[in-house]
């Protein structure tokens, strides 16, 4: 009987599970700095036992239940955003109970604000400000809007605890994240950059290769050749042994390309059964050698899974010219088709002349 038990780090309820659990920590840490200016403003204004019970209730008891809210949920992603929708409101009631006191209330009003953008859930701050104001009309309706805007020394001072912290707390959340994006974005180029079935160079990338060799050979006189390499009757051997087969004959025929050039040199798959091979500082006598070596070693290839499959390779030979990549491509091409014609398992070069001929 298959396992139920799903792989580690794919449990889709712990998946959803963590967001509720991160924001937890964070609300704690932000409750319990909010305490500081707040507690100090009630202590000022000798605050009744109800406004210290309220706050005694959002910063310690409404971190607790948030998440005990959250995880109970039978969507506990969905669950912490309506959390992060109550911490609004509460924040909002916290500003008329201040009495308007200046730093804190614009403090608070502008950490929560900032909290809910960098959730980076799509326009929850958007929705948090009128929940904010809605919390403030509110309470100061039933406290008769009591203000008291000046803002000690005191409450200055406990006010920094709540500023500093948390503004280095979100600077290194957006480190990480820049961080985690700019790994993220070297693996796709790295991605985009191989072909997955064989790991040489895509089709993209190898031309555009291609291209800059063509422009340093214009620039330093320096030769190079192309060798356009085709497997021969690829359909039949994906026909006769399977697909999974054909695909390792692909990657057998890549792996003896890898071998047979050196490492300045660029092989790329254009796709299909077709592969390119950019052969630096070679003139077309020496990439002809190369060519061969490829040809012997594709011959020799015994596969597994095609068992008795003798593969071959037909190949095209075109040096450099100044004529652009395009013209370049045609002309190994052109040599290839002759190689094609001529009965396979062979290389031609082409003269340049919208011929090719046949190495010797
Ligand atoms: P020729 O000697 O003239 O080159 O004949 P061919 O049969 O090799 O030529 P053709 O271009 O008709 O066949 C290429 C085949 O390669 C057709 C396609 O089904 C197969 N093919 C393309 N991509 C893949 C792949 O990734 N894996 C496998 N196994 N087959 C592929
Ligand atoms: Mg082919």
């Amino acid at each position: 009987m298959p396992s139920t038990t799903p792989p580690p780090g794919t449990d889709p309820a712990r998946h959803t599970q963590r967001l509720p659990r991160r924001i937890h920590r964070l609300r704690t840490l932000g409750m319990g700095l909010a305490a500081l200016p707040t507690g100090m403003v009630l202590l000022e204004n000798q605050a009744g036992p109800g406004a210290w019970a309220f706050l005694l209730f959002t910063t310690v008891v409404w971190p607790q239940l948030a998440l005990w809210l959250a995880l109970r949920h039978p969507e506990p992603f969905r669950g912490e955003i309506r959390n992060l929708l109550v911490d609004s409101i509460l924040a909002g009631m916290w500003v008329p109970l201040m009495a308007f006191n200046l730093l804190p209330s614009v403090l608070l009003v502008t950490l929560t604000t900032v909290d809910k953008i960098s959730t980076g859930i799509d326009r929850l701050w958007y929705w948090s400000l009128p929940l904010m104001a809605a919390g403030a009309v509110a309470v100061g309706a039933a406290t008769g809007f009591e203000m008291q805007p000046m803002t000690s020394m005191a409450v200055m001072v406990a006010c920094l605890p709540m500023l500093m912290i948390h503004s280095i707390a979100v600077s290194q959340a957006s480190y990480h994240l820049v961080r985690k994006v700019k790994r993220q974005n070297r693996q796709l180029d790295e991605l985009s950059r191989r072909d997955t079935l064989t790991a040489l160079d895509s089709r993209r990338y190898w031309q555009e290769q291609a291209a800059l060799l063509l422009d340093q050979c214009a620039a330093t006189g320096e030769p190079a050749t192309l060798l356009m390499i085709d497997i021969d009757h690829f359909k039949a051997i994906n026909d006769r042994h399977g697909h999974a087969a054909g695909d390792d004959v692909l990657r057998a025929t890549a792996e003896v390309i890898r071998h047979s050039i050196r490492q300045q040199d660029a092989a790329g798959r254009l796709g299909g059964d077709e592969f390119a091979v950019l052969l630096r500082g070679t003139d077309v006598t020496a990439a002809g050698i190369v060519a061969q070596r490829i040809r012997e070693g594709v011959q020799a290839l015994n596969v597994q899974s095609a068992p008795g499959l003798q593969p071959t390779v037909s190949l095209g030979l075109a040096k450099a010219t100044a004529t652009g990549l395009r013209t370049w491509l045609e002309a190994a091409d052109r040599a290839l088709y002759q190689a094609k014609s001529r009965g396979r398992n062979q290389m031609a070069v082409d003269d340049g002349l919208q011929a090719a001929v046949d190495l010797p």
